[in-house]
């Protein structure tokens, strides 16, 4: 997946469970910790890689959309999550730790024919629904008025 994917899930994961696991009294742990754990439930979907030039563009973007929302509700942990969401490729991409890429390695999808470039469009159209959830869970966008009842 990308990292944008990896951002912007991170952040959804964190944002769903701030919002649904209300008895638990500090939720920034376990958000944090699910939203790392994402990953590896996302790196597991088949995939198309994309080269590390769009990677860091579109991560960035996604970052950077995710810091808006962070920005407008003052809450950061969101953003924190998507970066815990996107940090075991970083930590892979970084070398420091053969054991981690091993684990890493085991959860993510293996490609054993060609990956057709269309599952680019479904990976997008995911990370274009993450971002909506997020915009409505964070920033609580009310309905139109043509649906409210
Ligand atoms: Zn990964």
């Amino acid at each position: 997946m990308t990292g944008a994917t990896h951002l912007l899930a991170g952040a959804a994961v964190y944002s769903l469970a701030r919002t649904n696991l209300t008895r638990i009294r500090n939720i920034v742990p376990l958000g944090l910790a699910l939203a790392f754990c994402s990953h590896f439930l996302l790196d597991a979907v088949p995939h198309y890689e994309l080269s590390m030039p769009w990677q860091y563009a579109l991560g960035a973007v996604a970052g950077l959309f995710i810091l808006l929302i962070a920005w407008r509700t003052g809450d950061l942990y969101p953003f924190l999550a998507g970066i815990a969401g996107a940090l075991p490729d970083a930590i892979c991409i970084s070398g420091i730790s053969p054991a981690f890429n091993r684990l890493h390695d085991f959860f993510h999808f293996k490609a054993a024919f060609p990956v057709p470039f269309h599952l680019i469009y479904q990976e997008a159209a995911l990370a274009l629904f993450l971002a909506l959830f997020l915009v409505v869970n964070e920033l609580g966008a009310p309905l139109p008025t043509s649906h409210r009842h």
